[in-house]
């Protein structure tokens, strides 16, 4: 079925009961409170003169009107475009030009930078242009600027009135458009992280998405009795389709505790709001874990969540089970090309594969672990993971020859990701493929020596990247933050090395840093690592 159909059964079902909560928002809404919103916006935004098929960007931090845009742009049939908080101008540009963006619903302004002054500069014919009819030489496509918040800006709509401008048509319009959106039509396109480079526009389909959220929720047995705190991004899969779209196909609740990550806001929230569930990347997991006032809060009510995204250190999901008290946690895999949950570990797995592998399969998917010639590997062999199923996106938008690059005749989405899979079926992620060092001839997989080193007791987190090397081809560099307080010297860490693990595997160069250079998600980007690896040697 579509995202419209799916909101229907939830309202049918749980209507009355509490679909979002966004505390700094004052926001509690029902999920019939929401549905009715998401239809009203729905039928202004087709009053607006968008098509079904057009692209409608959001370029906004988590808030109530993200997932109402959403919902209403899936209701008109219409393609959400996820525009990533953290882009500046050449970034924008780019994203919306690559899909042909006809409006942009807007944040004025987060923490770190100005969203208006960014699209003035940009667009600089905005200001004195009727909204609706702007013209811009920069963004050809742009119609429309819609901003949230009260303000009136010159040449924008404000969010608040669309609703206002639907008009009768529009309603019927929108009514009779509801039965003829297919499943398989494209919904939203999703920008990946940028984590190895410039990121790619993944199309997706009210299919892939719709499904992929139900079946995350399966996992972790999500019930309309749960409360979700979601304070990862909603731009990023793992918050609108993992998040929303796990919460609305079991008529869960919806909790944003701020607009952009806030250990302290999310450990407030679940007290406060009584989450049952939080989600997370690793490192967001490790500063609520480590923050001074951790012990304060009465976070008792959860029960489980999904740390993913990035690798999931063994003593992370440890602590998380214990001191968080999530003792039904899982880890999750995927990637935004499959929507993206491929691998997830399930409640009643056992506790050792639940903190030491991305778990099995998910339900109606496959994943093979292939060799350089697509062929599966013997169980245990490392090899690239592969996805078929429902799953895998429309492809790249605008750029078949990208898209055949990653998606093979057979329908296998090649994810560059390397990993091995046991006799039972659970899988074991390695690393990137971009990202293994062959030093001297032996492949190295800095995955293998971070979860090392992070059993040293001066180490608070650590990272290691492959840079060239005239004797070995490459060699190893090791980033650490280290604990604060805590003192060590490149030759100590090498000294905890030498006899645990092989001598190649050993680290030729550590460097003592604060932290490291991240996407907005929180994943680190280790080609921004290496490039000031090789400049910092010379
Ligand atoms: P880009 O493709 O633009 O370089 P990206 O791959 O980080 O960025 P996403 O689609 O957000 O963009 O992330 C998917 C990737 O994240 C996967 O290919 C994998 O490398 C990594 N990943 C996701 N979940 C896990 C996990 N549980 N363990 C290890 N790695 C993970
Ligand atoms: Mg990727």
């Amino acid at each position: 079925c579509t995202i419209g159909q799916a909101l229907d059964a939830t309202v049918a079902r749980h209507g009355d009961r509490e679909a979002l909560v966004v505390p700094h928002q004052g926001v509690r809404w029902t999920w019939r409170q929401l549905a009715d919103q998401a239809d009203a916006v729905a039928a202004g935004l087709l009053a607006m003169g968008l098509q079904p098929g057009d692209r409608v960007g959001i370029w906004a931090p988590n808030c109530a009107e993200w997932v109402l845009t959403q919902l209403a742009t899936a209701r008109a049939g219409l393609v959400l475009v996820n525009v990533n908080p953290a882009y500046r101008r050449s970034e924008l540009e780019y994203a919306l030009n690559k899909v042909g963006c006809t409006a942009l619903v807007l944040a004025p302004a987060l923490k770190t930078s100005d969203y208006l002054a960014i699209v003035n500069d940009l667009a600089p014919e905005l200001a004195a242009s009727t909204p609706g009819q702007l013209q811009a030489a920069a963004l050809p496509a742009l119609r429309w600027v819609v901003r949230l918040g009260e303000a009136a800006t010159p040449g924008m709509l404000n969010f608040n009135a669309i609703a206002g401008l639907a008009t009768a048509a529009s309603r019927a319009r929108l009514a009779a458009l509801g039965p003829t959106l297919r499943a398989t039509d494209a919904i939203n396109i999703q920008f990946t992280s940028g984590t190895t480079g410039h990121p790619k526009g993944a199309t997706l389909t009210h299919r892939n998405i719709l499904n992929n959220g139900f079946f995350v929720g399966e996992a972790i047995r999500l019930t309309e009795a749960d409360r979700l705190c979601i304070p990862v991004p909603l731009y990023h899969c793992f918050g609108m389709v993992m998040g929303n779209l796990g919460c609305l196909t079991h008529g869960a609740t919806m909790v944003y505790p701020a607009e952009a990550f806030d250990p302290l806001a999310v450990l407030q929230t679940v007290q406060d709001e009584r989450c049952t569930a939080l989600y997370g990347v690793p490192t967001m997991f490790i500063a609520e874990l480590d923050h001074p006032r951790f012990a304060e809060f009465d976070i008792g009510s959860l029960r489980t969540g999904i740390m993913a995204g990035s690798p999931c250190p063994i003593e992370v999901m440890k602590r998380v089970q214990a001191q968080m008290h999530m003792t039904e946690v899982t880890i999750a895999y995927g990637m935004t090309e499959t929507s993206p949950v491929s691998t997830q570990s399930a409640v009643d797995d056992p506790l050792d594969k639940r903190v030491s592998t991305v778990g099995r399969v998910q339900p109606h998917l496959e994943v093979k672990i292939a060799d350089e010639q697509g062929r599966p590997v013997p169980v245990g062999t490392t090899g690239e993971l592969c996805t078929r199923g429902y799953s895998v996106m429309q492809g790249y938008w605008g750029d078949p020859a990208k898209t055949a690059e990653a998606v093979d005749a057979e329908g296998w989405m090649h994810t560059g990701d390397l990993a091995t899979m046991d006799a039972e079926g659970y899988v074991n992620i390695v690393g990137r493929l971009k990202d293994m060092v062959i030093r001297g001839g032996e492949n190295v997989y800095p995955r293998e020596i971070e979860e090392f080193l992070y059993r040293h007791p001066a180490v608070q987190d650590v990272q290691v990247v492959g840079v060239p090397d005239v004797k070995y081809g490459e060699e190893l560099c090791a980033w650490i933050k280290l604990r604060d307080g805590a003192a060590a010297t490149p030759d100590e860490i090498r000294d905890f090395c030498r006899g645990q693990i092989a001598h190649y595997k050993i680290p030729r160069h550590i460097r003592f840093v604060d932290g490291f250079p991240m996407t907005i998600t929180g994943k680190i980007q280790k080609y921004v690592m290496r490039q000031e690896t090789i400049a910092a040697l010379g």
